[in-house]
């Protein structure tokens, strides 16, 4: 399964978010330490965030993230506010080119799955950026509303009851993470908030989110983000 993380605060670069943490993206990308599925990955990366605009802006490669030395020279002077960032280990069957490697996006969201399903339980979507089985259940989503995404994601398990479908999204004002499969952790900073598949070190003020909830991030109230986790049993 891949590894993937959500940034939304004030202005980070890039490089400090996915390159410089010690157990970061990536460190992630060929030694992630909770990964349960895979092993390393090295099949692409993405990362997207909200320009000044609000417009969406995306990075993506098919290689690893370790061996690009253009990326790793640009990083440290990308910065957002709200970032989406991903590296994968593609499921087997799935395409290898830069257009299946997370983050999607329908020109607001920014989503990454993490996970996979079987393209027999997710209808065909023209709109998909890509064949794989990401890209179709981010379509799916999109299509859906991001509202509605434990509906959609109940929908897709009811068809494919194997499928993983551990799911990051924002859209520059709140964070929505899905946990189906896989957990998530976040960690409260003094100027934002941090989702990701796992801790990018060992500050013990990371907390995790366990299997089948919902964490959401809202919009900054007085430089104080509402979080709310929920345990998807109770609704
Ligand atoms: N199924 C997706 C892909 O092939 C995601 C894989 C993953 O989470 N490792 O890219």
């Amino acid at each position: 399964m891949c590894r993937h993380l959500a940034w939304l605060g004030a202005p980070r670069s890039v490089a400090s978010l996915v390159l410089d943490p010690p157990a970061g993206l990536l460190h992630q990308s060929y030694a992630p330490r909770r990964q349960k599925r895979g092993v390393v990955n090295a099949d692409g990366w993405g990362v997207g965030f909200h320009d000044d605009a609000g417009q969406v802006r995306r990075w993506r490669s098919s290689r690893p993230l370790w061996g690009e030395s253009s990326f790793a020279s640009l990083a440290p002077v990308l910065a957002s506010g709200s970032v989406l960032a991903a590296v994968r280990s593609a499921t087997i069957g799935m395409p290898l080119d830069e257009t299946a490697a997370a983050p999607f996006t329908d020109g607001t969201w920014l989503l990454s799955h993490n996970g996979r399903v079987s393209r027999a339980a997710l209808p065909p979507r023209l709109d998909a950026e890509s064949t794989c089985d990401s890209a179709i259940l981010a379509a799916h989503v999109f299509a859906a509303g991001v509202d509605r995404v434990v509906d959609t994601v109940r929908d897709v398990a009811r068809a494919d009851p194997d499928a993983y479908l551990n799911l990051l999204m924002t859209d520059g004002t709140r964070i929505v993470g899905l946990t189906w499969g896989d957990e998530l952790s976040y960690l409260v900073e003094p100027d934002g908030v941090v989702v990701a598949s796992e801790p990018w070190d060992d500050d013990p003020r990371w907390i995790d989110v366990p299997d089948h909830h919902l964490i959401e991030v809202g919009p900054s109230v007085n430089g104080a983000r509402p979080i709310s986790v929920t345990d998807l049993e109770d609704r």
